[in-house]
């Protein structure tokens, strides 16, 4: 699995960084999502799946099968 994130589209909700703080952080200024590991471990997948789900402005792209 290989995550993208459009910085420019993130409205900051923070959805993402509940749902997996291992993968996502955000920015302490304006709380813009930051990407902290593009390749997670599998462990991290569903929830990955989920925060992508979740995402309310759907900045989170996922690609790859695995
Ligand atoms: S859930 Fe989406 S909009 Fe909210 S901080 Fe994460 S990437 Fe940004």
């Amino acid at each position: 699995m290989k995550i993208s994130v459009d910085e420019d589209k993130c409205c900051g909700a923070g959805s993402c960084v509940l749902a997996v703080p291992e993968v996502f952080d955000q920015r302490d200024e304006d709380g813009v999502v930051v990407l902290l590991d593009a390749e997670p471990a599998e462990e991290f997948h569903d929830r990955v799946r989920e925060a992508a789900d979740v995402c309310p402005a759907a900045v989170i792209q996922l690609s790859g099968t695995a």
